[in-house]
This record gives C-alpha cells, structure tokens and sequence, in this order.
C-alpha cells in the first residue's frame, strides 16, 4: 500500500489533469487544494473543535452530524469549479441522459402543479430553467435562480434578495449548493403563502450508498457540495421553521440507481469515472480515452442489476442515496374574536 504522502499531487501531475497521473480520488484531490480550513458548521454555524469528526474533504458536525466541505473553497474555487464543463449550453449529457432529466422535472411539475395553491413557484438553483418552464408550460407562474446561467426563466439573484408570496419554493439539489443554506431555507419559510410547500430533494450523506463507497460518493461533489446533509438534520430544520413535513421520499429525490452504479464502476481497477463517461466531451471533467469509455460504459451495464438491487434496500431502509421532501406552510389560525 502506498503511504499518504506517496499519493499527493505533485506540480507536474497538476499539468496533466485529465491524464493517467491524475488523482482519480476527487474528494482526496480536492481535501488537498489550498484553501484555508473550514472552521464552523455550515449548517449550524457552531465553530468547530477536537469534538468533530475530521474526514477526508469535511468535517462532520459533533452536535447537528451534518459534514461541511474543507478546505473551505474560496469565490474563485468555486467559479473554477462551475467552470463551462458542469452545465454547457448544449445540455450535461448524451442525448438520452438530458431527455430523462427534462422527463423527471415534468412529473414533478405536474404533481406539484396539482397540489399546490394558486400562485407562483420559485426554484432555487434552477439551472437551465427546465423545471420553471414546465410550470410556465402548465399555465403557472414560475422563477429560476441561478447564477450560472440564463435562460427566458431565469434570474441571476440570491433567495436573500426575493421577496412576495409564492405557493412552493423548490431546492431541487440546490441547498448542498449553497454557502449559508439554513439561512436560505428561513428565508425561503418566510416567502410562502398560506398553503404553500417547501420542495426539497438532497443528497443523503448518510445513507448506505454514501456508506459503501465513502470518499469515492458520487453526491460528495467537493468542492460544489458545500454541505452533506442527514434527513434528522432537514427534517428537524424544516420543523423548527414552522412547516408540517408531509412527504418524504428516499427514491424519488432522483440518482439513486446512478449513486450505486457509478459507486460500483468506480470500484474496479483504474477507478473509471462513469460520470465523466456519459457526459457530451464539452461537459466532461477529464476527457477519458475511448477505451476507457467503453471500460466505464461496459461495466455500468454489468453494474446496474446489482444497483437496482441495492436501492432497492436502501429505500426499504429508509437509507436512500436521495431525500426527498415536502413541508407545507398551514394557514395562519383564526383570530379568536374581541370580546
Ligand atoms: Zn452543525
């Protein structure tokens, strides 16, 4: 086994990013950056100290057991890091991939659209403005936030700076995403109307996926996953914030198939990224050889029998790759009359 020190990137390694030297280990690549030390919660702001769990890339919560990204990314990190190859204008991936994402942000639409109160709808992190413009589609107002891209839905603004009254706000694997998210997710508690949900879909840090393959998840996405959050941790958020919690789903946050098949083709010699694998060449990290394409591609195909039936244990186990909630803001009770 080589020891820690003989598995650091050196400069020259650094020059061939995306070549047979390249740390195939993200987390350890990126826990190695230079960047000052993450030194309080995220999610609760409590400063840390030899109480937390020091992990590879972050820091787990002694007291809300939810694990903040370290080093902390500077603005420039994080703009790097969101650079052109995350979300291209052409669409992240091969033409099936962008048809099931456009397909999956359809049916949430119309769920929600059936359930929801009139008004309009916000989506925090709204990347192209797929999930907007499938409530603008069903007749219903909806705004994008998104600050890496434009679009006919879309607005380049903090949730901070929105005010109003919608009837859902939605963080469809936004909140992770996010510097301060607690702060976002009160604010976003504060702009509903009477009858209104709190959409949210997370990845699940602790669940069996995220077990088995630790520092090699595919939802630990350092340095862009700011947060790896438990469902006690939102669950309990969401409550302290007034809202009735009225669904909650381990499947249907989404990537819970793909969390165990890229986990399992990750674990096989050379440690292929199918990520990379399935992604259009302009929106790939690293530009893997053909071969090692069809390496990453073959073994998802063998993978995914055993993938399906792992999530299927994972969701009975109320452990899935994904959470998945819905929190409805009750109308306020009747005043009692003047006597
Ligand atoms: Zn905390």
């Amino acid at each position: 086994m080589p020891n820690a020190k003989s598995l650091a990137i050196r400069p020259e390694d650094r020059r061939h990013k995306g070549r047979s030297r390249r740390e195939s280990n993200n987390t350890l690549a990126y826990s190695r950056t230079n960047a000052r030390a993450t030194v309080q919660c995220a999610w609760c702001d409590r400063r840390f100290d030899s109480t937390d769990e020091y992990l590879t890339g972050r820091v787990r919560c002694a007291r809300c057991g939810v694990a903040t990204t370290s080093p902390w990314p500077s603005d420039e990190q994080l703009s790097a890091a969101y650079a052109d190859w995350y979300r291209p204008e052409s669409g992240r991936f091969s033409g099936l991939g962008d048809k099931v994402l456009r397909r999956t942000r359809s049916a949430l639409a119309n769920r929600l659209h059936r359930i929801l109160p009139p008004g309009p709808v916000l989506d925090v992190g709204a990347g192209d403005g797929t999930l907007a413009g499938a409530f603008v589609r069903r007749g219903r107002e909806a705004v994008g936030l998104e600050p890496y891209a434009s679009g006919p839905h879309i607005r380049n603004a903090e949730i901070e700076e929105v005010d109003g009254n919608w009837s859902a706000i939605i963080f469809w694997h936004s909140l992770e995403h996010l510097r301060q998210p607690a702060r976002a997710l009160g604010h976003a508690a504060t702009l509903l109307s009477p009858g209104g949900r709190l959409v949210i879909a997370v990845p699940n840090a602790t669940s069996l996926q995220a077990r088995v393959f630790g520092d090699r998840w595919l939802a630990l996405d350092l340095p862009r996953h700011l947060v790896h959050l438990s469902p006690p941790a939102l669950l309990s958020k969401v409550e302290a914030l007034g809202l009735r919690v009225e669904r909650v789903s381990y499947m249907r946050g989404g990537q819970v198939v793909f969390g165990w098949v890229h986990g399992f083709v990750g674990k096989l010699p050379g440690h292929p990224d199918l990520y990379d694998a399935i992604r259009r060449s302009e929106a790939r990290q690293a530009t893997p050889s053909p071969v090692l394409r069809l390496y990453a591609l073959t073994a998802a195909v063998a993978a995914l029998p055993f993938a399906l039936a792992a999530t299927a244990v994972e969701v009975a186990a109320r452990s899935g790759g994904t959470i998945y909630i819905e929190a409805r803001r009750e109308p306020a009770p009747e005043k009692s009359p003047v006597i």
